[in-house]
């Protein structure tokens, strides 16, 4: 076996985030075009620079190549930057740049073992979220990642957080989006930011993480031996809760409807506030409205609702907004939005619903009954259906 037999090719896709984030003249945070690949490029835990200058130059048409360490089961993971230009805050992201990624992935998907998206953190969730479901019939991992701290300082923690999703794109068949953060790899269609300061910035209250990464070795991740630099890292992958690798080929939507909205109720909240957010008007045709426990509405908002759905067919889906547990039958107030033509939305979260409606939504071959139950079925793990 050549050592070729041991390499694995992972694309990272940059679209920018704190990771590769520099300080501007006022000492605030802004992204800039370079600073991911140059820090990267220099850091001996994520660049073999020796080995990584000894491999093919040019591959795909990339012309700088970078090297993982090698791992302790002889592995090498190489791996190639795309960087986004303009690299963005994450909170500026829009429909257009999902399509972009989407577009990447279908376009080097044949020359990957797996990709990489480095994402600001603030959004990671909705873009992980709306990929899933672009990607159908995933068959590679495609996983994002990014950082608290940029890695331009001292204690960020970007640099784990590129190491275990780099790794996890290269050692392993993961056939689905997710997203790796603080030695976890959640489901993306599952995951939420829950922490704007600590580095256990997601959590995935509603399914268990997929995998996780450990250092090995008395703690140690990346140590040098004979002058040379090796991984000890311990994964451990949940594989019973994995998506089955499909033969269905690969395919890839970016149509996304920009028509739908969000809703939160709240103590006080108005039916006149209810009847504004839902005016025909406004166009939307897929709403998330996110109501009180297992599911509960004030009463007093069914007619609206219900207009809503049965005279101006909105797509209405029922979300605890609770950030755990599911929606069920259980009392009065929750069944009349059921028949007022709500679709319940079990254990969804805010994230994955709205990516669930913008990629049902597109489906114009569908009629609104057809879209509900599609909008009920579980389509790529995001939700648990509870049998009877
Ligand atoms: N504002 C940043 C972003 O989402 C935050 C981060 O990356 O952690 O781009």
């Amino acid at each position: 076996m050549s050592s070729a037999d041991h390499q694995r090719h992972v694309l990272v896709l940059d679209t920018g985030g704190t990771i590769g984030m520099t300080k501007d003249d006022e000492g605030a945070l802004i992204p800039k075009f370079g600073v991911f690949s140059k820090e990267v490029a220099e850091n001996p835990r994520l660049n073999d620079n020796v080995y990584a200058k000894k491999c093919e130059q040019n591959y795909k048409g990339f012309d700088k190549t970078y090297a993982l360490p090698l791992g302790s089961d002889y592995k090498r993971v190489l791996y190639y930057i795309k960087e986004y230009k303009p690299p963005i805050d994450s909170s500026q992201i829009k429909l257009e740049n999902w399509k972009t990624m989407a577009e990447d992935v279908k376009h080097y998907y044949g020359d990957f073992d797996g990709f990489v998206i480095i994402h600001g953190t603030d959004t990671m969730a909705y873009t992980s979220a709306t990929l899933s479901f672009m990607l159908e019939n995933l068959g590679k991992p495609v996983i994002l990642t990014g950082a608290q701290i940029p890695l331009q300082e001292i204690g960020s923690d970007g640099w784990d957080n590129l190491l275990g999703a780099l790794s996890f794109a290269g050692l392993y068949v993961i056939p689905e989006v997710t997203l790796f953060f603080d030695k976890k790899l959640f489901r993306g269609n599952r995951v939420t930011k829950i922490d704007c300061n600590k580095f256990k910035a997601f959590d995935s209250p509603n399914f268990e993480p997929l995998a996780t990464m450990e250092p090995s070795l008395s703690g140690a991740v990346c140590r040098r031996l004979n002058g040379r630099n090796y991984l000890f890292i311990a994964f451990s992958v949940n594989w019973c809760n994995m998506l089955k690798k499909t033969k269905d080929e690969f395919k890839v939507d970016t149509d996304l409807s920009p028509k739908v909205g969000l809703l939160k109720l709240y103590p006080g909240i108005t039916i006149e506030n209810v009847t504004s957010f839902l005016n025909e008007d406004h166009g939307l045709k897929g709403v998330v409205l996110q109501t009180y426990g297992v599911g509960g509405s004030p009463t007093t908002f069914l007619d609206v609702l219900s207009k809503a759905v049965k005279e101006n067919g909105v797509l209405i889906l029922n979300c605890t907004q609770c950030i755990k547990g599911t929606v069920l039958p259980t009392y009065k107030v929750g069944k009349d939005l059921e028949k007022a033509g709500l679709i319940p939305g079990a254990d969804i979260n805010g994230e994955a619903a709205l990516a669930k409606l913008r990629y049902v939504l597109c489906k114009s071959k569908l009629n609104n009954e057809q879209m509900t139950k599609m909008m009920k079925r579980n389509l790529r793990g995001e939700i648990t259906l509870l049998t009877a």
